[in-house]
This record gives structure tokens, C-alpha cells and sequence, in this order.
């Protein structure tokens, strides 16, 4: 479980870094960003993919925010699932690029892992892009709309 503290650094650091959608992080509370944080990865995602995502380096982490707030609000477009892991890529380039200098390997180690991510999602990812979401925001969601029935 994400606290809510690390979810707040992961906040900052997404500004400071100059992340590509930030504006997606203010429409929700830090309590919510944890839940949606936490939720998204777990269930949608084959195991394999989960295993990919936990073994993600840490400062790739303000990027994969973003981009679990974006498979949170999918709209299961191919456009915008395209575009979501285009934009992870780019974010964790500009991450590897702010954290480490040019001449430490962990640059290189860190862009190469969110090529690599970005890819496997644009490849494996659609049909959990177009499940519906799993965190427990849009959880309670459908719970609630079941009961009003
Ligand atoms: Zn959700």
C-alpha cells in the first residue's frame, strides 16, 4: 500500500520534472491518487505484466502515476491508450534525464525500462485498457449504481 506521503512526492516530483499531464493528478484528492495508485496495476494486468510493473525502477514512479490516473479515466479509445504509452515513455525519459547525469549508466538503465514498459503495454495492454477499472474509486462506483439500481 502507497502512503499518502509518498504519493504526495510523487506529486511534487511529476511537477518538477515538468511531466507531460500533471493536470490529470489535480482532479483528484492524495487519498484518491493512492487508491486509483494502488488499484489498477494488481487486477487488470496479467501477472506477467504485474511482475514487469513491480520490478519498474523506483524513479520511474511519478510517471507511472500519470499513467495510472489515465488507464483510470479510459475512455477505451486506441487513440488515447496509444497515447497513454507514448507519454509514459516520454515521461520516463525526462525522468531518467532529470535524476541522473549523462555519464551514470542508471540514465540509460531507467529510459531503457520505460521504452520497454510503454512497449509491452501498447502490446498487451488493450484488453485490460478496456476492462473496466478496478481500483476501488470506480469499485465502489459501480457498487453504488448497482444498489440504485
Ligand atoms: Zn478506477
Amino acid at each position: 500500500m502507497t502512503s499518502i506521503e509518498t504519493i504526495i512526492e510523487l506529486y511534487y516530483q511529476a511537477q518538477k520534472f515538468h511531466l507531460e499531464n500533471t493536470d490529470i493528478l489535480e482532479r483528484y484528492s492524495f487519498e484518491d491518487l493512492a487508491k486509483i495508485y494502488n488499484g489498477i496495476g494488481p487486477d487488470s494486468f496479467p501477472e506477467w505484466l504485474r511482475k514487469v510493473i513491480s520490478s519498474l525502477h523506483p524513479s520511474l514512479a511519478p510517471a507511472a502515476l500519470i499513467h495510472d490516473v489515465e488507464w483510470h479515466e479510459s475512455d477505451k479509445t486506441r487513440d488515447s491508450f496509444s497515447e497513454s504509452n507514448a507519454r509514459f515513455k516520454r515521461n520516463g525519459k525526462a525522468v531518467a534525464k532529470c535524476s541522473f547525469s549523462f555519464f551514470n549508466p542508471r540514465r540509460y538503465i531507467v529510459w531503457n525500462q520505460a521504452r520497454r514498459f510503454g512497449n509491452y503495454c501498447e502490446l498487451f495492454g488493450w484488453a485490460a485498457w478496456c476492462s473496466p477499472c478496478e481500483c476501488p474509486i470506480c469499485e465502489k462506483a459501480r457498487a453504488q449504481a448497482k444498489a440504485n439500481g
